[in-house]
């Protein structure tokens, strides 16, 4: 038993047809952050999440939710767990106080318990309480799906991409009542493909690439790589072989003569970069800098997995 808020521990995922989606995947969530799930479009992330709210079958490996296994006690895990879908769904005649009353129904919780009007009024949608589902825009759908997830008041929630089709300002909404969420003891756990979102939300964040975990660590370790610096060098030939130097993280070619090499700035300053390159018997050109941003990082964690 762990104090994970989720555990996951070798988590395959191979769908008919061939398909494998998850490849061994391992990480925990710790209680009380707010987690994120990082990845391009196909990474695994939703199939990760489905997996946890019981909609799609792992092929292997394990999960628990507060310390609960998702084969051994499905019922305390689901308890455990408020999950909002990629995907916009339910029934378009409900209006959004029935939805949360027949959500509230299905996990058991009694009427004395219900919160109903509480939640509608957290994700701003006390007054269509009483409007069909179906007249709601996208945002206000998502909202909705917000509410309901969390009609049994799950110590976890997870949100899988929870900002396609949100407008900014509701996105700001949508973020606050998370850090309000979060605030209060809840845990969680969004899937994005925004770099920023994560950035600006999560405590800690994973990178997800072809179902394999490409990193896993507190936003603010993975921002310091973010400190890299990448200089780019115009020498005055044709580069035939790449000079090494021990101050230069990663060095690459860009075109016939530029080399755009990476270092540290707690380091080395551009200045001894510079030096180990005319060191190589380089004659330079010209040269420009530029600051490593998370996106980088995140692009060149994704291209080394693939
Ligand atoms: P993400 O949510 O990170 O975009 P998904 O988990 O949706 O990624 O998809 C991961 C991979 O699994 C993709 O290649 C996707 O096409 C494939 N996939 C997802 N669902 C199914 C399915 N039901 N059957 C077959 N392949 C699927
Ligand atoms: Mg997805």
């Amino acid at each position: 038993m762990t104090d994970a808020a989720i555990a996951i521990r070798n988590l395959c995922k191979t769908y008919q047809g061939g398909k494998r989606a998850l490849d061994g995947v391992s990480f925990d969530v710790p209680q009380g952050t707010i987690f994120g799930l990082l990845g391009p479009n196909g990474a695994g992330k939703s199939t990760l999440i489905n997996i946890l709210a019981g909609l799609v079958n792992k092929t292997s490996g394990s999960a628990s939710i507060w310390g609960f296994d998702i084969d051994a006690h499905p019922r305390n895990a689901k308890a455990a767990i408020g999950i909002v879908n990629q995907e916009i769904l339910f029934d378009p005649f409900f209006t959004p106080i029935e939805t949360l009353e027949i959500q509230a129904g299905l996990y058991g919780v009694s009427k004395a318990q219900r919160r109903s009007m509480e939640l509608l009024r957290a994700v701003h949608l006390e007054d269509k309480a009483n409007a069909y589902a179906r007249t709601l825009s996208g945002g206000m759908k998502r909202r909705l799906m917000v509410a309901k997830a969390m009609v049994h008041s799950p110590p976890v929630l997870v949100l899988d991409e929870p900002t396609a089709g949100v407008d900014i300002e509701l996105r700001q909404q949508l973020w606050a009542y998370v850090r309000e969420l979060n605030a209060g003891g809840v845990t969680v756990v969004l899937t994005t493909h925004y770099l920023e979102e994560a950035e600006q939300l999560c405590d800690q964040i994973a990178i997800i690439n072809h179902g394999t975990v490409v990193a896993n660590e507190p936003t603010r370790q993975l921002l310091s790589r973010a400190q890299e610096k990448v200089v780019e060098v115009t020498v005055e030939r044709d580069v035939t072989t790449l000079p090494e130097a021990s101050c230069f993280q990663k060095i690459a070619l860009k075109g016939d003569r530029t080399l755009a090499i990476t270092y540290s700035k707690d380091q080395v300053n551009a200045g001894q970069v510079l030096a180990a390159v005319q060191a190589a018997g380089f004659a330079i050109a010209d040269v420009s800098t530029r600051e490593a941003d998370l996106e980088d990082v995140f692009l060149s964690l994704t291209r080394s997995a693939a």
